[in-house]
């Protein structure tokens, strides 16, 4: 969300049926001192809501009319880890998705994801979503096997990441991009994660540890930022998010 005018801002809405919009939204930012307006309430972070948009006319900028919220998602905006998890979600689907390429199956992730962002399950329900998100995109990592030789990754091996192609190696194939070393249990319980709107019916066999968790997520954000080029802003978050302050015996 950018400040457009002392009245205005331009928004970015993730929408069901038409995907990323970036819009213009006019006088919203009024709302903090006058509440008569066409948007039922203010344009925050992941808030879920109904919206009328005029599409473009040219360039990019819908023109956003009408707002109204149906879910502040007031529990995420309690809980500051929920909170990074969402600002997260937010800039990897930005950077992943064209504007106006509709994806409702990451739509009703993302709302999965978000809903459980202040539970016992807020790690796993970031990495089922980034790995969604990357799906959804195109770029599907491909976990099971070596994409040199073929070899299924086994438990207990050490293997290579490769973000540039979302894929795996095993340590003695030969690779020219830059690779991420990593046990393949890692690799293999990324593989078998189910999306998060699929978690509460079928949870991992074993619970993931938050160091697992962390390195699972760095590898998606990775990939993320070799196939999009570009260095997501919310990437520092991950430590903070899996590590938070009273677990760090370092500081
Ligand atoms: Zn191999």
């Amino acid at each position: 969300m950018v400040d457009y005018s002392e009245t205005s801002q331009v928004v970015t809405l993730l929408t069901r049926n038409h995907g990323l919009v970036p819009a213009l939204a006019k006088g919203v930012r009024k709302l903090a001192v006058r509440s008569a307006s066409a948007f039922g309430g203010p344009l925050d972070l992941l808030a879920e809501g109904d919206v009328v948009f005029l599409p473009p006319r040219s360039g990019e900028l819908a023109t956003l009319t009408a707002w109204g919220v149906l879910n502040h998602q007031a529990a995420m905006r309690r809980d500051l880890a929920a909170f990074y998890a969402g600002q997260i979600s937010c800039e990897f689907t930005i950077a992943l998705l064209s504007p106006h390429d509709p994806h409702p199956e990451l739509f009703d992730q993302i709302t999965a994801a978000v809903g459980r962002f202040h539970t016992a399950q807020r790690g796993l329900a970031l990495v089922a979503y980034l790995k969604c998100a990357l799906a959804a995109a195109g770029y599907q990592a491909r976990l099971e096997a070596c994409c040199v030789c073929g070899q299924a990754v086994r438990p207990g091996a050490r293997v290579r990441f490769i973000p540039a192609m979302g894929a795996v190696a095993c340590d003695s194939c030969p690779i020219h991009s830059p690779t991420i070393p990593v046990q393949s249990a890692v690799i293999l319980a990324l593989h078998r994660l189910v999306p998060p709107a699929q978690l509460p019916h079928r949870p991992p066999d074993k619970p993931a540890d938050a160091a697992a968790l962390l390195l699972a997520a760095n590898l998606l954000v990775s990939q993320c930022q070799a196939t999009t080029d570009r260095r997501l802003r919310t990437a520092g978050l991950l430590e903070l998010f899996f590590r938070p302050r009273e677990m760090r015996a370092d500081i």
